[in-house]
């Protein structure tokens, strides 16, 4: 590899570019004209120009893609996350091309990226799942029954699905035709797929997963365990690791069943498995793997001194993974804020426009700052309201939790809405500092956190 099409925009573009350079590799950027204006883009070795600002007509088009890629002499393809991240056929194609895709092969991505199918991944090789159905539902009448035996409430999902897109609880037996109809018709429409399957709806759960690595001479490990619960929309806002709740027996239980799963289906590049936890029963569940490198992994870099992106930059090479799992020491703790254009106040509502100013906090050993906009830059309404990445490290989590409140403290940002005040408020709330912030928690107690 000596050359790479950075095929996505923003802080992960900013982020790959700069995994490019520790590694000694030449990167060439795209952007949207709505993009134009990125400072990334001129550290770039080159940078073309894929199309208008809809995504569908830029970052999401395969053979705008491929054509700067290839006319630029590239030989190798980091898709990101999001986008054509967990895209088979964009895969193929790149190989197609001559061109190594930066991630699994596109069998393990179709197999993962099908919840059904990893649902039984996960089943084979000895990963405890959320109790569900096994196969798409296709009859009414033999889903109530499955239902009767799974139990109420119940949570239809497409296979298909992402993004939280295509879920419905199903509260009592009644409710369960219509729920299914409409959980089929959002699936087809969103994902031209109506497969749905369902699961025990826990109303309250954490998210926790677990980052894997795989190489391509039979090395699986996993990075620890990532705690994603804080979240709205069914969109992670704040992460950090290790999970204020895992007992340590239960999270190298996960851990172990991850690696597991990533070498039963012979996993290559980065992935993660995620798992509900339930506190009640102080049980995890699997409930899907996601084939590319996530927005949080800082979180995972910051506790283990790791950079992951140069390691799935080695891994596509064809190099062994840098490390063993047991020689990866866990130290203290780091926390992630996700930096959004959005409003609170009014249901996270993203909020385009001009960054009149913004200053971020001095980064150092404990605080890093993943970002791709400047002041004076505008934010467009077209991509997601992601503005950057503030990640803390402490020697313990109050540690971390009080750089954290003195870094969201130090940004002054103006010309937008963000997410900074209602960040800072949860670190004063009890909830979230005894680690009793599930799923749900930001949407049923927004009105005594928001400042
Ligand atoms: P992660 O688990 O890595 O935090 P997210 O679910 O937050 O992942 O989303 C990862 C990426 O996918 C982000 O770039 C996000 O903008 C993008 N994404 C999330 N939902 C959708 C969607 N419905 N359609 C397109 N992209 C999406
Ligand atoms: P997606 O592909 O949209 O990320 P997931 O299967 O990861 O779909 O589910 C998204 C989110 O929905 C999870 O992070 C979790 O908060 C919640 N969730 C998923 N399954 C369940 C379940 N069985 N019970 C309760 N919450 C769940
Ligand atoms: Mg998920």
């Amino acid at each position: 590899m000596k050359r790479v099409l950075i095929a996505n925009r923003g802080e992960i573009a900013a982020r790959i570019l700069r995994a490019c350079r520790a590694a000694r590799l030449e990167a060439v950027a795209v952007y949207s004209t709505a993009d134009r204006d990125s400072p990334y883009l001129a550290q770039a070795d080159r940078a073309v120009c894929i199309g208008p600002p809809p995504a569908a007509q830029s970052y999401l088009l395969a053979d705008a893609l491929l054509a700067a890629a290839l006319g630029t002499g590239c030989d190798a393809v980091h898709p990101g996350y999001g986008f054509m991240a967990e895209n088979a056929g964009f895969a193929r194609r790149c190989a197609e091309h001559g061109l190594t895709f930066i991630g699994p092969s596109p069998e393990a991505m179709e197999l993962m990226g099908d919840k059904i199918a990893g649902r039984a991944a996960a089943i084979a090789n000895g990963v405890p799942v959320v109790p569900g159905s096994d196969a798409s539902i296709d009859d009414v009448d033999a889903a109530k029954r499955q239902a009767a035996e799974i139990g109420y409430p119940l949570l239809l999902k497409a296979s298909a699905g992402g993004g939280g897109r295509g879920m419905r609880v199903v509260n009592e037996p009644s409710e369960l035709e219509s729920r299914l109809s409409a959980a089929g018709a959002e699936a087809e429409a969103a994902f031209s797929d109506s497969r749905i399957y369902m699961e025990r709806y826990f109303p309250q759960v954490h998210h926790v997963e677990v980052q894997v690595f795989g190489d391509r001479h039979g090395n699986h490990v996993h990075l620890g365990e990532r705690d994603c619960s804080a979240q709205r929309r069914h969109q992670k806002l704040v992460e950090e690791s290790p999970s204020p709740v895992l007992a340590p027996a239960l999270r190298d239980e996960i851990c172990e069943a991850a690696v597991r799963l990533a070498r039963g289906v012979a996993y290559e590049n980065a992935g993660t498995v995620e798992f509900i936890y339930d506190p009640a029963g102080e049980r995890c569940y699997f409930i899907e793997m996601n084939t590319r490198i996530q927005v949080e992994h800082p979180v995972t870099e910051m506790v283990t001194g790791t950079d992951l992106v140069r390691e799935q930059l080695r891994i596509a090479a064809g190099e062994p993974l840098s490390f063993a799992a047991q020689s990866v020491a866990h130290r203290g703790h780091a926390i992630e804020w996700r930096i959004n254009a959005e409003d609170p106040e009014r249901g996270f509502l993203p909020t385009p426009g001009r960054l009149i100013r913004w200053s971020s906090p001095s980064e150092g050993p404990d605080v890093r700052v993943d970002t791709f906009v400047r002041e004076g830059q505008t934010v467009t309404p077209y991509y997601d309201s992601m503005l950057a990445k503030l990640v803390v490290r402490g020697g313990s989590r109050a540690e971390a939790l009080e750089r954290s409140a003195a870094a969201l403290d130090a940004f002054e940002v103006e010309g937008v809405s963000t997410t900074i005040g209602f960040q800072r408020a949860m670190i004063d709330h009890p909830d979230f500092v005894e680690g009793r912030v599930h799923t749900r928690w930001i949407e049923e107690r927004l009105a005594d956190t928001v400042p």
